[in-house]
């Protein structure tokens, strides 16, 4: 069986792999194990500075890797040159702050010493999405490794060519044979690695489709899993926000990544007196963007990822204008030549409840647009579904945000002013249908490490 990744400029094959047959893969995963037993044991500060040897490998290689970006699914060369910095950042804050987060932490009882010790659970195997192909996998390499634990990464089967490209940065910068491994291997593979009793763990990143199948065979083996999945983000605007600058972040967030990120700002929900006037600027900054070749200079917005992700947004924003909604902008496949899979930014107003842009993740360069009479209906709407991802509200009383923010909002991260990022430095995840578990921070160490009571009496 072969995997291939396809050019979503032209529908080209860039590169054709042999996938790993059965035998391969449990290979792979007896070499992981007795990686682990020595890697294990190796010091903090060893694994530390590997950590930092791959910053360095990243940022010597990090042309390379955007390339290789840009043509296994479409991403700008400028932001996979900053997608390969931000992998380098968080190699370098863990290699800073991950001996202190696996040191022991004394418990006061009455035995002679008692105290909780973080130790590694062996291997974890890492599903993973072709959106951020570099970024979702180090946020989970650094950590994970750094803990002592061996990972194993099944990536998405568009990008394999960035899959290896990890693995070769990771022993390039010195970390031992085995102790991270790429599988080259499709869905229903993945199940058999779950399955198998040397691997501890598993972390997908993904759609809520894959997160429940996975999370549902691990939970029957007793496994650990982190799952970070899909999001359809609420961006709230209240009539007292500074408009200009909630409309630019507010596109800067609905095109990241050309609108394929979890965290996009996908749902805009409006206050009704500040609406038309947001609309407007809004449309303005949309239309501004550049769409075009991932290789030119200029370009903002590439194509999207893969050609029957493009005809799957089309038809869920044909659908909603079926179903009552107006599109003011985009909706529709550029007339460009080769089989590519490029779509226009659009913008649809009059979202309400029961239309599907109401209640799916629109993954794509499509904006949603509804309104509320209150805040407290802006709140109702933004909690009104399947997903709790991350949330935005922008307001001139930051105090009245933050508490919303903070107390309202039913979401795993949730911005004042701002749009919702990732940071090595803060924990990231979801609640409800966006899922279970954090990355990142002090608590995204703790996700895959067995923590042991020891008390001494
Ligand atoms: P996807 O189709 O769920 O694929 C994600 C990964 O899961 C791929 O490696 C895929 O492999 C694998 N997979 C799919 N079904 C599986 C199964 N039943 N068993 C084992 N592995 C399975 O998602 P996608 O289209 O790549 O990514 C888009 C989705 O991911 C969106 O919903 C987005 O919101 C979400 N996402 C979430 C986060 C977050 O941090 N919360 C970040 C990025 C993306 P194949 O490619 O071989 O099918």
């Amino acid at each position: 069986m072969s995997i291939q990744s396809i050019n979503p400029v032209n529908g080209q094959v860039v590169k054709s792999y042999t996938a790993h047959s059965e035998h391969e893969v449990s290979k792979k995963i007896a070499q992981a194990h007795l990686a682990w037993k020595h890697w294990r044991q190796v010091p903090l500060d060893e694994k530390a500075a590997l950590l930092m040897n791959t910053a360095a490998v990243l940022r010597v290689r990090k042309d390379a890797l955007a390339m290789t970006m840009a043509l296994e699914m479409g991403k700008p060369l400028k932001d996979g040159v900053a997608e390969v910095e931000k992998c380098a950042a968080v190699c370098e804050y863990y290699a800073q702050n991950g001996i202190a987060y696996m040191a022991d932490e004394a418990v006061h009882t009455e035995a002679r010493k008692s105290y909780i010790s973080y130790q590694p659970l062996g291997i974890v195997l890492a599903v993973m999405p072709w959106n951020f192909p570099l970024w979702q996998v180090f946020r989970f390499v650094a950590p994970g490794l750094m803990a002592g634990n061996c990972g194993l990464l099944k990536h998405a089967s568009n990008v394999p060519g960035c899959a290896l490209a990890i693995e070769e940065v990771l022993l390039e910068a010195g970390f031992p044979e085995h102790v991270f491994q790429t599988l080259l291997i499709n869905s229903k593979a993945a199940g058999k690695v779950i399955e198998h009793p040397l691997v501890r763990a598993v972390t997908l990143t993904g759609s809520t489709e894959a997160g429940r199948q996975v999370a549902a065979q691990a939970a029957g083996l007793l496994k650990k899993s982190v799952l970070e999945l899909g999001g359809s983000d609420p961006y709230l605007i209240l009539e007292d926000a500074d408009l200009e600058a909630a409309a630019e972040i507010c596109v800067q967030s609905r095109l990241i990544n050309n609108g394929q990120s979890c965290i996009a700002a996908k749902r805009f929900i409006l206050q009704k007196g500040i609406a038309g006037e947001f609309t407007e600027i809004f449309r303005a900054k949309m239309t501004a963007r550049i769409t075009g070749d991932p290789l030119a200079e200029a370009t903002q917005l590439g194509p999207m990822a893969r050609k029957d992700l493009r005809d799957e947004l089309h038809t869920q924003v044909q659908s909603n204008i079926q179903a009552g909604a107006k599109c003011i902008l985009g909706g529709e496949i550029p007339d460009y030549s080769g089989d590519h899979a490029f779509y226009t930014p659009t913008i649809l107003t009059g979202v309400r409840k029961g239309m599907p842009a109401y209640s799916e993740e629109l993954f794509g360069p499509v904006a949603s647009i509804m309104e509320a009479s209150s805040i407290a209906e802006a709140v109702d709407i933004a909690n009104d579904t399947q997903f709790g991802l991350g949330a935005a509200i922008f307001s001139r009383d930051v105090e009245k945000a933050e508490q919303i923010a903070r107390t309202q909002l039913e979401a795993g991260s949730c911005f004042v002013n701002s749009f919702v990022k990732s940071d090595p430095r803060l924990p990231f995840g979801g609640i409800k249908g966006s899922g279970y578990g954090r990355e990142l921070g002090l608590v995204g160490m703790h996700e895959f490490v067995n923590i042991k009571t020891v008390y001494v009496a």
